[in-house]
């Protein structure tokens, strides 16, 4: 019988835009079908340049011709020929193409991606948004405005004052203050942020009452024993969980937070290779995942982890920031429908610029994010609009500035 002529891959380029302000980078197949491309998210906003430089200069070259209905070997093949493997650059560079075959496959059946790996098993999912705030009255005011906007799962971050504390708008004036990285206002403290840490939930469990699910991000600034003391004094607020309360290089030390506390730990969004979270799902160290899924690869390597974690009840909450194209939100969401192990889903907002530069976004709607049921990812990129949110300008290219405890010394971000 005659075989019928493959799609192939023509071309593999990347498309940077930044409609929020935020440098992002996706990645376009074209094939030689005419009209048939796929799109995939490949943003790390912090080294852009360095991925559309690995897509472009080595995956393009490398997998022209080849049959896009290969998915896995495409990926197995890509890992390899770098020979040095995981990392970020090149795992978001591979996550550009690997989505966008899972796109163009999602187009060729006339199915969105979740149903090409196994269908809904809810009809939308449900995410947690971010609130924050100089004091912790603002905090508060601020969830009861997402609570009445019909979110049920809440974000806390409260400022520590005069500190560059994550998650509030001190951190971002510390973005902008790239010409004093040692100044005052990149300071931060972990003892005064643990303390005003547990104000915050003190109060916001008892003025908001119990049916809200609160969570809080640490985003691994603390040492280690502050983080177990941590724990255990957020105890009485019922966290929905705790975020990175460690970081990825402390991961042994999850153990003892498990043994001292029983807080909801989720944890995540910066490992890429597979040595730093196969330890922690199968001891069941913590109790969600919060991986960035084109930080280790893409859509192919997180569907495997997420059924990999099903079998040791660890559910999933896939990272959401600002620094994700829609088409990587499309992705999360379609492994939040298809997979039953799913537990939250992380949420930013799409401002209008966003939603216009990538038709099709998911939307959210009643605490949800809810697909469009078109085929792939069902999210299209306007190049021409794209071109009008060019990168920012920016000393260091979007990099983070240090931040510093007292004495100098460089903390995580
Ligand atoms: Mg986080």
């Amino acid at each position: 019988m005659m075989k019928a002529m493959s799609t192939r891959i023509e071309r593999i380029r990347c498309i940077r835009t930044a409609p929020a302000g935020i440098r992002l980078v996706a990645v376009r197949i074209e094939t030689n079908q005419p009209g048939l491309y796929g799109l995939g998210c490949a943003t790390f906003t912090q080294r852009p340049l360095a991925v559309v430089e690995a897509v472009e200069q080595y995956l393009d070259p490398f997998l022209r011709g080849r049959d896009v209905s290969e998915i896995e070997d495409i990926f197995r093949a890509s890992l390899m020929s770098s020979y040095w493997r995981n990392g970020p650059v090149l795992f978001n560079a591979m996550s550009g193409v690997d989505m966008a075959l899972w796109d163009i496959k999602g187009k060729c059946a006339s199915m969105p991606v979740y149903d090409l790996v196994g269908g809904k098993c809810r009809m939308s999912a449900p995410v947690y948004i971010h609130t924050t705030g100089a004091e912790i009255d603002d905090v508060i005011e601020a969830a009861r405005r997402e609570m009445d906007d019909g979110f049920r799962h809440i974000r806390m971050q409260v400022e520590v004052p005069g500190q560059a504390t994550y998650g509030t708008e001190s951190d971002l004036h510390t973005h902008q203050n790239v010409d004093s990285p040692t100044s005052p206002q990149n300071v931060f403290e972990p003892n005064d942020y643990a303390r005003r840490a547990c104000a915050l939930f003190e109060r916001a469990r008892a003025e908001l009452g119990d049916e809200v699910e609160l969570l809080h991000d640490v985003h691994e600034r603390v040492p280690c024993s502050l983080a177990i003391q941590l724990a255990k004094d957020l105890e009485p607020y019922r966290l929905f969980f705790l975020e990175d309360a460690l970081p990825p290089e402390d991961i042994e030390h999850f153990r003892w937070l498990r043994r001292h506390s029983h807080i909801p730990l989720a944890m995540g969004e910066l490992f890429n290779n597979p040595n730093e979270f196969t330890p922690l799902i199968k001891e069941r160290l913590i109790d969600f995942i919060r991986i960035h899924i084109s930080q280790i690869g893409g859509f192919t390597p997180a569907l495997k982890v997420a059924h990999f974690c099903e079998f040791f009840g660890v559910r999933t909450a896939w990272h959401g920031p600002g620094d994700l194209t829609p088409i990587g939100f499309a992705a999360n969401l379609a492994l939040d429908l298809a997979c039953p192990n799913f537990g939250i889903q992380e949420m930013s907002r799409f401002n209008r610029a966003t939603e216009d530069v990538f038709p099709g976004c998911p939307e959210v709607r009643d605490g949800c994010l809810w697909p469009n049921g078109r085929p792939g990812w069902g999210v299209d990129l306007d190049e021409e609009l794209a071109a009008k949110f060019p990168f920012p300008d920016h000393p260091f290219n979007g990099a983070w500035p240090a931040i510093r405890r007292r004495d100098g010394s460089v903390l995580p971000p």
